[in-house]
């Protein structure tokens, strides 16, 4: 059964609002600052006529929302954006992490690339313990080891070169001011602090997220953070040098070289010679019923965009479009709960064990590594995707393991990568006035990246987490047979990523119809592929398409978000022989699409229950 949900309430429906935004940029913080919370919160979904943002944090998208009004393009108020994250989200990404951007500037699609490198003098032993084996995985993490050049300033000031109207330095003004004057400590981050095992051993971890009994500071508490507003205001008038050389860079490399138990590889140089790159994304058309559309998103380094394109597209090779969404089980106070019947749910958990075989197989960062028949596009060709489908028994019982297939009909030499845990990340949507729109992920990996703060070597209190990207490699740098995986360490490489920045656009009109994305680790490539087909599928707000619970395959077991699922639903899938797993599945979705209204052009947005978001717009 085919539903449209007519019921979402448009609360920041701001249609009247004609005047166009010329005047100079100049921050108010607000004098509320609103609180989100950690469990699972309704939203309302929202809309806009003229521009509109979506970020994982009220005071980072209010930032945006600013920069816009003040005549900013959307990598102005990324920019913006970012820089607030770093402050009010710490956890999640900051200028000591990396990121993906898509841009469209509504006639050209263009994929920066600030993905973390590995150090030069790092090898593919990094992972590897005394014994020789993959250590666990929080050995790893924890401490220098993990730690890859940061590239998100690098990549937004590449960005803001080509797309930036407002000065560099004016973006900087609200994570300043807030650094300044302090910030409420949100909900969320003073849940996952409570949680926290590991930051507290960082002595500047430690004074600035712990009180002086040793407890986390709590929800609501007013949080300065001087050093991060002098290193911002160095990076603000001197660019994305004063992070990567000079004295804040040689803050970076003492602190990850000297940790006392796990201390990493990363140099002056690697710092210094950071480059964003900018990619050719990854685009594949998507028919549903007449329209046809172009998802465009990350190219490798990423395999977010080859995961989606396969599975939507091996989908539409199965009786999938003919099943809508069912009554769910009312998992969502107050609300009406749609999911996915059995049947489709079986479909798509079949198509992403396909897509994670080939993931596992062939995905690495594209300047080491191969792709199969010469180009990325083999593994998206439509008489690929068809045979892949062909696998799937509609029917039938679950595969439970899915092969990789061989794309560009060329056998691969490398070994498959097994699935690692990853965790982190925030994602941000924007439109502006000028035709242009942005999707970008941003990550410092783990919840609290590497657990390493550094203050930048201003010796002021606070600072901002370094990530642990390096802890996407796979830590097994062969098989069994000696076969070398895709996604070994080497030095200068960036990890492989599940991070999927999107934007769809209508195929005959060019018109951008969406920009979403997640954090969520290799989940970011299912809560993202769900808001699509939700989307242009079942003809969904992003609200409620965001809404929808969440579930996936990593090709192995059924994940299904836990409490949001009928039981019968749970069985039909069990019965089909799949092993089915019921667990938090805490997506950060961010998502905007074009809507009409009154023959207007309307923006839709959407902001994830289970985290802190919210969308402005005028
Ligand atoms: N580091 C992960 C990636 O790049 C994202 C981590 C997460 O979202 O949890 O794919």
């Amino acid at each position: 059964m085919k539903r449209l949900l007519t019921s979402v309430a448009l609360a920041a429906l701001l249609a009247a609002c004609a005047s166009s935004p010329t005047s100079p940029f100049a921050y108010t913080a607000p004098t509320q600052q609103p609180e989100g919370s950690s469990g699972f919160t309704t939203k309302p979904g929202w809309a806009a006529t003229q521009f509109a943002v979506a970020a994982a944090n009220p005071l980072a998208t209010d930032a945006g929302y600013q920069v816009l009004k003040a005549g900013g393009s959307a990598i102005d108020a990324a920019i913006a954006v970012q820089m607030v994250l770093t402050l009010v989200e710490p956890q999640s990404s900051g200028i000591g992490g990396g990121a993906f951007l898509l841009h469209s500037n509504g006639s050209k699609v263009e994929a920066f690339d600030g993905r973390e490198t590995a150090p030069a003098a790092a090898d593919e032993k990094l992972f590897l313990g005394v014994d020789g084996k993959p250590m666990p995985f929080y050995e790893g993490v924890v401490g220098g080891r993990s730690v890859g050049t940061p590239g998100t300033v690098r990549m937004l000031e590449m960005a803001h070169r080509q797309y930036g109207k407002l000065p560099w330095a004016q973006l900087f003004a609200p994570a300043i001011e807030l650094a300044d004057n302090g910030f409420k400590v949100s909900t969320r981050l003073a849940t996952l602090l409570k949680d926290e095992k590991y930051l507290k051993n960082d002595a500047t971890a430690a004074t600035y997220f712990y009180k002086a009994d040793g407890t986390p500071v709590d929800a609501g508490t007013t949080l300065r953070n001087p050093a991060l507003a002098e290193v911002l205001r160095q990076i603000a008038s001197k660019g994305s040098n004063a992070l990567l050389t000079g004295p804040v860079a040689q803050a970076i490399v003492s602190k990850v070289q000297g940790h006392a138990g796990n201390p990493g590889k990363l140099a002056l140089s690697d710092l210094a010679n950071y480059q964003a790159k900018k990619r050719e994304p990854v685009c594949s058309d998507y028919s549903v019923s007449t329209r046809t559309y172009r998802l465009c998103g990350m190219p490798p380094p990423s395999s977010g965009a080859i995961a989606i394109g396969q599975i939507l597209g091996i989908l539409n090779h199965t009786p999938a479009a003919t099943l809508g969404l069912v009554s769910g089980m009312g998992g969502v106070p107050g609300t009406e709960s749609p999911t996915p019947s059995a049947d489709w749910l079986h479909l798509y958990t079949e198509a992403s064990r396909l897509a994670f075989a080939d993931r596992g197989q062939y995905l690495g960062d594209p300047d080491f590594v191969q792709p199969p028949g010469g180009s990325w596009m083999s593994l998206l060709a439509p008489g690929y995707l068809s045979e892949r489908a062909r696998l799937i028994q509609a029917t039938g019982p679950s595969m439970k393991t899915a092969q990789p297939g061989v794309p560009g009909l060329v056998k691969t030499a490398y070994a498959p990568m097994p699935e690692q845990i990853e965790h982190g990340t925030s994602h941000i949507s924007i439109v502006d006035s000028f035709g242009n729109a942005i999707a970008m992920t941003t990550t410092i990996e783990d919840q609290f990246g590497s657990r390493l703060m550094s203050d930048g070597g201003t010796g002021k209190a606070g600072g901002f987490l370094l990530n642990n990207e390096l802890t996407d490699f796979s830590f097994a740098p062969v098989d069994a047979e000696g076969k070398p995986a895709a996604n070994r360490v080497q030095a200068g490489k960036r990890p492989r990523s599940s991070m999927a920045p999107t934007l769809v656009f209508d195929k005959n009109t060019n018109q951008l119809v969406m920009s979403g994305g997640s954090p969520g680790g290799a989940l970011i490539i299912h809560f993202t592929a769900k808001t699509i087909y939700g989307v242009l599928n079942w003809g969904l707000m992003p609200q409620q398409a965001i809404d929808l619970p969440n579930f996936a395959s990593l090709n192995g077991p059924t994940l299904l978000e836990e409490n949001r699922f009928a039981p019968a639903t749970v069985e039909a899938l069990r019965a089909r022989g799949a092993e089915v797993r019921e667990l938090p599945m805490t997506s950060g979705l961010q998502a905007i699409t074009r809507g009409q209204a009154h023959g207007m052009p309307l923006w839709l947005g959407g902001a994830d229950p289970r985290r802190e978001g919210v969308v402005m717009g005028d």
